[in-house]
């Protein structure tokens, strides 16, 4: 079986869906690897590499978009479609939920989709498990940008011109990015508190060593939510946000990756919130792809409210792009690995795994919320 692996330079990309390494286990499962020339430039893997680990580089992008099997790192744009073939089967970060009549044009081109958006969170699959491979890239960057926009040091320092207090640093959202986000942030030394509507997490957080803020909201069950947060109904929405407020406004920075998948990110940080907030402070929203955790959010830009500075990059994976591309690429491998049987790729939607992926077969979008949503219901 050929697997296409597409340079995705063009649609501002640094990453690559398959790294030399990977090729390598791959050739040695069997598979032929075409590479289209430069797909590894950004993330540091040379043409010359693939070739050593067995790959074929390719110079032309239909080459590899015209594989039976092709991975990507993000949504093929219409004109990548056109280039794949009938009955190919299309597996990477393909954002379903939010980009459904990308997944419509894919079942009319009859092509097989599996998205790692919605392999299940399950212990078995957690290995192949992209989200959070990549969300914990997000949070450590995330530290990172905020770490370099403050005008403070993180770490106390005591030195002979005085004592310098550590920076305070809230996150918002402890999912796998917001754990990463504690981590790093604890690691340059930062007095680290979080809070996420989930119970589960605050034991997490605490032992990361990190406070976890309790507010007098009631926390969701993971039994009762599959592991996701639910968006919170109006009232309890206003509670939080009231109640939120003077734990932002004591911080220095705020790293917010509040998330429910499909739906808009929920507000949590609001207009007057930044006001209150002492000058020279940061924000890093990292939920700013689906609608921002806080209310002054600008994709890619930097905005300056009353001295706080507001950063919401939508691309922080792609800053450290050799270790995203590697990780991909091992989870890729792991998915391979379960698809594949004697007879090769086996597409089984009475797996659990497979059918959790599965979102187009047969010419028909065949994942539910993805259906619901194209009928123009909710998820
Ligand atoms: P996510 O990106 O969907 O959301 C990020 C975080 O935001 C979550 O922790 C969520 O609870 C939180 N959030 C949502 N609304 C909020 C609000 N109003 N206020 C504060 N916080 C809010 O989450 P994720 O990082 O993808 O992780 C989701 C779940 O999946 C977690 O329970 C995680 O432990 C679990 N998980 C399981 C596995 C596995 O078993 N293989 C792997 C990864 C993650």
């Amino acid at each position: 079986m050929k697997i296409g692996v597409p340079n995705q330079a063009a649609q501002h990309e640094r990453r690559v869906a398959i790294t030399p390494d990977v090729t390598a286990r791959l050739v040695k499962q069997e598979f032929e690897v075409m590479v289209e020339t430069g797909a590894g430039d950004a993330a540091g893997f040379l043409d010359k590499e693939f070739e050593a680990a067995g790959a074929s580089v390719v110079p032309e992008a239909f080459l590899a978009w015209g594989c039976n099997l092709v991975v990507t790192v993000r949504p093929p744009s219409d004109e990548q479609i056109a280039m794949l073939k009938a009955g190919a089967v299309l597996i990477g970060l393909l954002q379903p939920l939010d980009e459904p009549q990308v997944v419509a044009k894919l079942a009319a081109a009859n092509v097989t989709t599996l998205a790692f958006e919605t392999v299940p969170r399950t212990t078995k699959a957690q290995s192949m498990d992209v989200l959070s491979s990549q969300a914990t890239a997000a949070g450590y960057q995330a530290v990172l940008e905020a770490a370099t926009a403050i005008t403070k040091f993180f770490p106390m320092l005591m030195t002979a011109a005085g004592t310098i207090a550590p920076a305070k640093v809230l996150v918002l959202g402890a999912g796998v990015a917001g754990l990463q986000a504690i981590a790093t942030a604890r690691r340059l030394g930062a007095v680290v508190s979080a809070y996420d509507v989930r119970a589960a997490a605050a034991e997490q957080v605490e032992s990361l060593g990190a406070r976890f803020v309790r507010l007098e909201l009631e926390q969701q069950k993971d039994e009762a939510t599959g592991g996701y947060a639910r968006e919170l109904e109006e009232d309890a929405q206003k509670r939080l946000l009231m109640q939120l407020g003077d734990h932002v406004a004591r911080n220095d920075v705020v790293i917010s990756t509040a998330a429910i998948p499909g739906r808009r990110a929920p507000l949590l940080v609001t207009r007057e919130m930044v006001e209150a907030m002492h000058p020279g402070s940061v924000i890093v929203d990292l939920a700013v792809a689906t609608g921002g955790n806080c209310e002054l959010s600008k994709a890619d830009e930097l905005v300056v409210h009353h001295g706080v500075k507001i950063l919401a990059p939508t691309d922080l994976v792609s800053g450290v792009a050799t270790h995203t591309s590697q990780m991909f690429a091992r989870n890729t491998l792991n998915f391979l690995t379960h698809l594949v049987h004697e007879e090769g790729l086996r597409i089984d939607l009475k797996d659990e795994i497979t059918a959790g992926a599965c979102i187009t077969h047969d010419g028909k979008v065949v994942n539910e919320r993805v259906k619901s949503l194209l009928e123009g219901g909710a998820n």
